[in-house]
């Protein structure tokens, strides 16, 4: 419906489409509906009595400098840790090479402010992101997309899709959303190997890297990008690394971070100012404080525990449940698996009939910027018990096999 307001709106904001996800996931609020469309962690393993212990410390210990404004950068002590966390990984950084954010979400969207001009090509795995595409779109991205299977983005693809100029290629390597694929180490060397041939930088988007419940870990690209300049620092590098709280502590601290050179890092900084100042001081001192000293290896043991078993209880009763003709991913780690569906089914569809038996999934099409992935669905496994999922699963076969006997 029109309004007054239409023709006062910037241009930009006819590229803004509302997402999907948050359409639906209005309607799966309802208690009784078991929902894999989110991606929220299970907030049976939120670290509750830690945080509460903390605030309270940092209230009486800190409480003036918790209350005030701080740096755009962000909490030195906390810009500290992570890259101590961060060099674990093989990442050679110092706080320098560090920027909190409110959330990887805010990250994405000041790499948009920050590099892309209406018309830029950004070059994604198919599927991709959601918010990644989300955030761009509002800066005048045009989406170049490279297929994807079972292992991650096709690499041998890249070199086609690298012709068309990107302004940067955008990556999930771990686990990835909304795929649950990880990309192997041959896949991810060629990937770094191609971006440095033709200059291109990656943005490494990486928020699950530490939910893996099997497997061997597999070097992050930023650490196969500096190997290749033959440094173990990424001041030099080719790649901006992303991840975030939200999966190993929670979402709601709106806390993440890039690993960038310096000189992204003050370009950023400069973005961000404009946004909010900085990111929440109070959030920042009370994790801080959480993790100081060594609790969220402890707590990722934790998590991971869980999941595996949620993630172990979806594979089973998708093997069990679904009929013929339905494939699905088996991920390593993360939050989600992928289910594709024979070829003329489209599980848009699927999903309204699914809501009516109380069961949510994410339809595929809205991962795919260039279009495609009409018969895909994106299965969240993090946030439901392993009865809700056996139960859920069992429903959503119910209603897939009367579209695939038609
Ligand atoms: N990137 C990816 C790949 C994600 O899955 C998410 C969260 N769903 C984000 C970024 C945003 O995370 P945050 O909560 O840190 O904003």
């Amino acid at each position: 419906m029109e309004t007054a307001w239409d023709h006062r709106f910037a241009q930009r904001t006819q590229r803004m489409q509302s997402s999907a996800i948050r359409e639906l996931l209005k309607l799966v609020t309802e208690p009784d509906v078991i929902s894999f469309a989110g991606g929220l962690p299970g907030p049976d393993v939120f670290p509750i009595k830690e945080f509460n212990q903390a605030c309270t410390k940092v209230l009486i210990e800190e409480g003036s400098l918790a209350l005030q404004y701080g740096t755009t950068e962000g909490y030195q002590p906390l810009r500290e840790k992570i890259a101590e966390i961060t060099s674990q990984y093989g990442i050679g950084v110092t706080a320098d090479n560090i920027l909190i954010t409110s959330g990887s979400q805010q990250a994405l969207d000041l790499l948009g402010k920050t590099f892309i001009n209406p018309g830029d090509k950004i070059l994604t795995e198919a599927p991709t992101y959601l918010g990644a595409i989300q955030a761009w779109n509002a800066y005048g991205a045009d989406f170049v997309t490279v297929p994807s299977d079972d292992d991650g983005m096709i690499t041998d693809a890249l070199d086609h899709a690298l012709r068309y100029g990107p302004k940067f290629i955008y990556v999930l390597p771990n686990f990835q959303n909304p795929s649950g694929t990880t990309l192997p180490l041959e896949r991810r060397k060629q990937l770094v190997d191609l971006a440095e041939r033709y200059g291109v930088p990656i943005v490494e988007d990486d928020p699950y890297g530490q939910l893996r419940y099997e497997g061997d870990h597999i070097p992050a690209v930023e650490v196969l990008d500096c190997r290749i300049r033959e440094t173990n620092s990424c001041y030099s590098g080719n790649v901006i690394y992303l991840s975030t709280f939200s999966k190993t502590l929670a979402p709601g601290l709106r806390l993440a971070w890039v690993v960038a050179p310096p000189e992204v890092i003050r370009k950023m900084v400069l973005s961000k100012q404009g946004a909010d100042l900085h990111t929440a001081t109070f959030n920042q001192v009370v994790a801080y404080e959480v993790i100081k000293n060594g609790f969220l290896d402890e707590h990722i043991h934790l998590i991971r525990k869980v999941y595996r078993e949620r993630r172990d209880a979806m594979l089973n009763s998708l093997a069990r449940e679904m009929p013929a003709g339905v494939r699905w991913t088996h991920p390593q780690g993360g939050l989600f698996l992928w289910a594709t569906l024979p070829e003329e089914i489209d599980t848009a569809q699927i999903f309204t009939e699914a809501i009516k038996e109380k069961v949510a999934f994410v339809p595929g099409a809205s991962f795919f910027p260039c279009g495609g992935g009409h018969n895909t669905m994106r299965l969240n496994f993090s946030y439901s018990t392993t009865e809700q999922i056996e139960e859920g699963i069992g429903r959503l076969a119910r209603v897939i096999r009367k579209f695939i006997s038609i």
